[in-house]
């Protein structure tokens, strides 16, 4: 599961050989610590001509207890920059988009490394004329395109907040600035994230997002679950952690980690939504959070694919979190200020030779965020997914070598991510504080060139 390629450029002998031979060069990403301050420099914080988020940003920010600086005062004391954030809202023809070119050009090289770059905009569905759509829509290539160029775990993203969000106080925007700054996002660049109304509840304390809330891992033995599970419990939830039977050792032990319950359930079973449901109510009476990770994979290419392998891919993957949300929705278990996260997979966005099952299943469940969180969003729950590239797992560890190699510096980070970033990443889609971001796809792929 260790990358030694990307150990070993961080020693000298390393560093010197990836000069000379202009190998990829993995940059060590900064990732969260309970603790750290939400950025460890200043952030420069700059608005097109008549923006209407840079208010409330600069206050949100400020209270964080970031260190603000506005490009004016910047250009006469050259610094370096923790994160770049620019309010283009008020951008409402191509002609205007020159003074995104006129902010980001100057400090091109002044990001720190693991910086952020972040870009606010408005739906290009929601504004008011075709040009201020193509001007907002044209925000997605120059964040693209400064994930890839940046480099140094530098990560890039556009937030799209919507006309309706609360823009008086924007605790809906909050949550995602915090987590798209912090090192909980390591992993996650070249993103558009979507901003709307929703309620949103920012907790007492921000190192504490989860405190109190009772949250459902499916498939937390083992790899991105388990890290889930550490993660969620980290911050603050009381996790429920299932899996099936046959994993029931290492279950017990992560559940008895981090305080949770462990519930041996195989998804499959025709009495499995019943059994959990009734697990809740009687425990809890509710359940928060719904994470959806069990997964598994049955390659084959479809020629050469038997109907079981189909079958039991699309059972697993897709109709079981179907079943399990009907059931737990209809009874009322889902309060208000719920969320439901599903795990994905960028083969469910590009494809994958071999992989017609798991690809389907994974689309199936972008569908499912889709047509639900419409749906859900008068009850004020949310349904988000996110779809994870190449994590260093031990299903990542069966590739062959050269296809793992492939995989893992193919992206604009050099390397894999880890069980934790897709952890983090489904952290905030959880908090109550996110409750305006919803119906989202977020890929944790360090920007993978895979379903680019
Ligand atoms: P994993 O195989 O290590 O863990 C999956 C867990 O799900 C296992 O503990 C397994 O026992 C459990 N599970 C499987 N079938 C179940 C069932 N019927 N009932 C209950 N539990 C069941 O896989 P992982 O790499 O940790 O992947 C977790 C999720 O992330 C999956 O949905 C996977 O498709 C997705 N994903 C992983 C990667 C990656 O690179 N590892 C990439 C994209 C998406």
């Amino acid at each position: 599961m260790s990358d030694r390629y990307a150990s070993f450029v961080q020693t000298g002998a390393g560093r010197a050989l990836v000069k000379r031979l202009g190998l990829p060069d993995p940059p060590r990403l900064r990732r969260h610590t309970p603790g750290d301050p939400l950025v460890p420099g200043p952030v420069l914080l700059g608005a097109a001509e008549g923006s209407r988020l840079t208010e409330q940003v600069t206050k949100l920010l400020t209270f964080a207890g970031v260190e603000l600086r506005d490009p004016v005062a910047a250009t006469d004391a050259p610094a370096r920059y923790a994160a770049l954030v620019y309010d283009a809202t008020g951008i409402t023809d191509s002609t205007e988009l020159r003074q995104l070119y006129d902010f980001f050009h100057p400090q091109a090289r002044a990001v720190l490394p693991s910086g952020r770059v972040i870009v606010l905009g408005t739906p290009p569905a929601e504004c008011g004329t075709p040009r201020e759509a193509t001007a907002q829509r044209a925000l997605e290539g120059l964040t693209r395109s400064i994930g890839k160029e940046f480099g140094r775990g530098v990560t890039a993203q556009l937030v799209y907040v919507t006309k309706d969000a609360d823009t008086d106080t924007l605790t809906g925007l909050e949550s995602t600035l915090r987590f798209l700054l912090s090192g909980r996002s390591a992993y996650v660049s070249g993103q558009v994230v979507r901003v709307g109304a929703g309620t949103a509840r920012p907790p007492a304390d921000w190192d504490r997002p989860l405190d109190g809330q009772i949250v459902l891992v499916t498939g937390a033995a083992r790899g991105i679950g388990a890290a889930l599970a550490r993660v969620l419990a980290r911050d603050g939830a009381h996790v429920v952690a299932l899996d099936i039977p046959a994993a029931g050792d290492e279950l017990a032990a992560v559940a008895n980690e981090i305080g949770g319950t462990a519930v041996q359930l195989d998804l499959t079973a025709p009495d499995a939504p019943d059994r959990l449901a009734k697990h809740l109510a009687d425990r809890h009476g509710r359940v928060d959070v719904v994470v959806h990770n069990a997964g598994i994979t049955r390659d084959k290419t479809l020629g050469r694919m038997d109907a079981d392998r189909w079958d039991s891919v699309i059972d697993v993957n897709l109709s079981s979190q179907e079943r399990i949300n009907d059931v737990l929705l209809a009874r009322d278990l889902i309060p208000a200020g719920g969320r439901i996260v599903a795990v994905s997979s960028i083969a469910g966005i590009a494809g994958n030779r071999g992989q017609t099952n798991y690809a389907t299943s994974k689309a199936g469940v972008i569908g499912l965020v889709d047509s639900l969180a419409p749906v859900l969003r008068e009850r004020g729950v949310s349904v988000n997914a996110v779809a994870p590239g190449f994590i260093e797992t031990r299903l990542t560890a069966r590739i062959p070598l050269m296809l793992r190699e492939a995989g893992r510096r193919m992206n604009s980070l050099a390397q894999g991510g880890l069980p934790v970033d897709v952890a983090e990443t489904i952290g905030w889609l959880a908090w109550p504080a996110s409750g305006a971001v919803s119906g989202n796809v977020v890929r944790v792929c360090g920007q993978s060139l895979l379903g680019a």
